[in-house]
Order: structure tokens, then C-alpha cells, then sequence
């Protein structure tokens, strides 16, 4: 018997030790569950033992993570593998169905909360070292895992914990299932996100709220400066218009164009879904390009001035603006902050006094499209899933996924066996119980697959 045989013979078994993974309510958020982090963080680790992993649970400062190691030869390549063993809160619980740790099946699905995010995909990892070693006694790559119970509570102490334990956690690959496929039935693999930068502005005027009547026409409003400084920021193209900001920034290639054009996309059903009344963007890119492959910058919020009830006849002092940044692949957040930065002092008026926050923001990382990984990803999702995956990116930018680029200088396969309405975070979370067989089958191709790349 090979592994993926084993993995199918074994079905029934693995969905009920997932189960029993499920029923452990290994909330991060609520200190009433720090007891079941432990129970849970213990059950993966001893699974991991009991597969033939070196396997410990690991002090972080917060809640534990559990690292897994399994070395065959320095010959072939080794693969991090990511997940989170921790679950969102199950409130509102009166909109569940069912009791959220109580998993059950119905029409195809398990449901239950951590189904989906991230214990049922998780788990297709943990299977599919098993298969190997009750199958072929050992991995046919190094593995490592990094599993932690902190991804939902908002907190991290998993990047220190990767700084300090960077030698042991080195790989050559990291790869992530805590996400969703393109659509039903459409496997992808997401290999880039976009990085973002993050400043506050704030112009001021008069040193207090002045009477409109007695100033209004000599002392210039912050709000109309900083109004005509943000409307100046796009140009008629809807490029951004700071001096340097697309300096050298990634292109995409054909190839990755030619991806995008592949997948199915309903503009007018995206449009749709957004309520605005027309989409906007960049010339000469579609909506997944703007999304995905170019930099962009939004104001998150603008504020000054009354704002109560009624009327109040004022010149305000101030006015302040969220500005945030998403970042393509060469951009740097310090550098991009610099240049926004020297923009808007040179843009902002005399006739106000100007102040900048820069906070840190997320470098933007990519597989590199030409390499061995996402071929050999794509291979093994051939076989799990029966059909070629989808190649995608993600506009927004996952903390952990920028830590392993940074810190471990490793590139990081996203494959998500999920899907996007699989309530993840919500009531009735679910996951396909096929989507779980098939990415249990993908899990232990990505072994073989992964193996075979020539470092
Ligand atoms: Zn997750």
C-alpha cells in the first residue's frame, strides 16, 4: 500500500480523529480556555510523538506552540508546515445549529468550530506524515512543524518565538493550509501578498475652533487643505501621484497575467457584492490585477471639525487622516513612508503647521514564480484534486507568512483546502468533508512532490 491508498482506506478513521481534535474548545481569546489551549496543544503534540515525530510543546510567553521535527537526509529539501492549533469564540452561540465542539456531519460537511480554521486542514498535514511512515516508515523529505495556539487571540508572541528558535524552525520551504481554494471545486495555490505601509497626518491651523464670521476668509480651513492635499494623491489615471512611489516596484509577468485571466471573475457580480455603484481603479489593469499584483493607497478615515449635532459656525484647528499603503514585491514600508512623508511637507500649504506618524507596516512577500516550488505544489494538487490548480495572490498581507520571509528568509506555499463560505469566524463553521479527503490526499503528494526538488 503507498500512502495516498493508505490515506483512502483510512478515511473514516482520520475524519474521527479529527473529530476528537474538534471537540477540544481550544479558544485563544478567552482565559476561561487557557486549560483546553494546553489539553489541545498536548494532543497535537502527542499525535506528532506517536507518528514518530520529535515533538514538544513549547513555551512562548503565551499560549504554547508545539515545533515537530522529523529528519531523513540532508539530501533532500525541508519543509515548515504552519498551521494553528487554537480557534476563534463561538459566540453567538445561539446562532449555531449545533454545539460548536461537538462536531457532526451533515450534507457532506463536518461541522463544528476549528472545521475549517485551521484544525481540519491542519490535520490533512499530520495525516499525511502518518501515511508515509505506517506505508513506507519514514518521510520521503525533512519536516518540520510550527503549530501555534496564539493565531486568533491577537497577540503574538509566535515572532519572537521564530527569532529565537530561527535555527531550529530552518527550512527550505514553508507550506500553509489556512485558507480557502479559489471557489468550489477550484484548488489554487496563493503565492504572494501584499505588503502595507501606515502613516497619520494632521494639518493645523488656528491654535483653537475659530468664529467663521469674525475669521472665516483670512485664516485658511485645515480641513479644505487636507481635503485638496488627499484628492491630489490619485491622478487622472488613478496612479498615485508621490514622487518615487512606483520606483522599481515588481511587474508582473505574462505568465502571471495570463493566470489571472484564467480565473473565473464576474466583474459585475464583484461589483455587486461591494454595493458600490461602479468599480475604480488603476488604467490598464483588471480588478484582480489591482488587487493583487499593484501598489495602491487609500485613506482610511479623515476627521476634524464639529461633527455633533446641529450647527457650529467654526474655522476647526485641525484636521487628521489615516493613510494606508498596500505594497508589491521591491517596496519597502520605511521607504515608502519616507516618500509619502516628503511629499505631503511638500504639498501641505503655508498656511499649516504639519505633523506625520510613521508606523511600522508588512513587507510583501512572493514565491518566485520561475522556482521549483510552485511547480511541485501544483503537481501534488493534480493528484489530490484531480485537476490543475489555480495560481493567486492576496491583496492583503498574512503577519506570520512576512515573519518566516524576514526572519527565516523562506518563501511560503499557501494551499488553502477551504472555502470561503465555510463560515470561518462565524456560526456553523464547516469544511467539505471531501475537500478534507482530497487535501489529505494533496498534503501527502506535497511530500513526495516537494521532495524530488533539486536544492
Ligand atoms: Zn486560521
Amino acid at each position: 500500500m503507498n500512502p495516498l491508498e493508505y490515506l483512502k482506506k483510512n478515511e473514516k478513521e482520520s475524519l474521527e480523529q479529527l473529530k476528537d481534535f474538534l471537540r477540544i474548545p481550544s479558544i485563544s481569546a478567552q482565559s476561561q480556555h487557557a486549560g483546553d489551549i494546553r489539553t489541545c496543544a498536548k494532543w497535537v503534540a502527542d499525535f506528532l510523538t506517536k507518528t514518530g515525530f520529535k515533538a514538544e510543546v513549547c513555551e512562548t510567553g503565551g499560549h504554547p506552540a508545539v515545533v515537530g521535527e522529523y529528519h531523513v537526509s540532508d539530501k533532500v529539501p525541508t519543509v515548515l508546515i504552519y498551521g494553528h492549533y487554537d480557534v476563534q469564540p463561538v459566540d453567538p452561540l445561539n446562532l449555531w445549529k449545533t454545539a460548536p465542539f461537538e462536531p457532526i456531519e451533515e450534507g457532506g460537511f463536518l461541522i463544528a468550530r476549528g472545521s475549517t480554521d485551521d484544525k481540519g486542514q491542519l490535520f490533512t498535514h499530520m495525516k499525511a506524515a502518518e501515511a508515509y511512515m505506517k506505508t513506507e516508515g519514514k518521510l520521503p523529505c525533512n519536516v518540520k512543524y510550527l503549530i501555534e495556539g496564539e493565531e486568533e487571540a491577537g497577540v503574538d508572541n509566535l515572532t519572537g518565538f521564530i527569532q529565537k528558535n530561527a535555527k531550529r524552525l530552518a527550512a527550505d520551504v514553508v507550506l500553509v493550509s489556512d485558507g480557502s481554494q479559489y471557489g468550489r471545486d477550484l484548488p489554487a495555490i496563493n503565492f504572494g501578498l501584499r505588503g502595507i505601509a501606515f502613516v497619520e497626518i494632521k494639518l493645523t491651523g488656528p491654535d483653537r475652533d475659530l468664529h467663521s464670521g469674525s475669521y472665516g476668509g483670512a485664516v485658511a480651513n485645515p480641513i479644505i487643505m487636507l481635503c485638496k492635499m488627499m484628492a491630489s494623491l490619485h491622478d487622472e489615471n488613478n496612479r498615485v501621484t508621490i514622487p518615487g512611489f512606483y520606483d522599481n516596484t515588481y511587474k508582473a509577468t505574462q505568465w502571471e497575467r495570463d493566470q489571472y485571466a484564467k480565473l473565473p471573475f464576474d466583474a459585475e457580480q464583484y461589483r455587486a457584492s461591494t454595493g458600490a455603484p461602479k468599480l475604480w481603479g488603476e488604467t490598464g489593469y483588471t480588478p484582480i490585477e489591482r488587487t493583487w499584483i499593484r501598489p495602491t493607497l487609500e485613506c482610511n478615515g479623515i476627521t476634524g471639525g464639529y461633527q455633533g449635532e446641529g450647527n457650529k459656525t467654526i474655522i476647526p484647528s485641525w484636521a487628521s487622516a489615516k493613510i494606508t499603503m498596500r505594497l508589491v514585491p521591491n517596496m519597502k514600508p520605511a521607504e515608502i513612508c519616507d516618500k509619502i512623508e516628503a511629499h505631503l511637507k511638500k504639498i501641505c500649504p503655508d498656511t499649516m503647521k504639519f505633523e506625520i506618524v510613521k508606523h511600522a507596516g508588512a513587507t510583501p512577500v512572493q514565491v518566485p514564480t520561475e522556482g521549483p516550488w510552485l511547480a511541485a505544489a501544483a503537481r501534488a494538487i493534480k493528484t489530490g484534486f484531480g485537476r490543475e490548480p489555480f495560481f493567486t495572490k492576496e491583496g492583503g498581507s498574512i503577519p506570520v507568512v512576512e515573519t518566516f520571509k524576514t526572519v527565516l528568509g523562506i518563501d511560503t506555499l499557501l494551499v488553502g483546502y477551504g472555502q470561503q463560505d465555510d463560515n470561518a469566524h462565524s456560526p456553523n463553521e464547516r469544511f467539505s468533508i471531501k475537500d478534507f479527503q482530497r487535501g489529505c490526499l494533496t498534503s501527502a503528494a506535497l511530500l513526495d512532490e516537494l521532495s524530488k526538488v533539486k536544492l
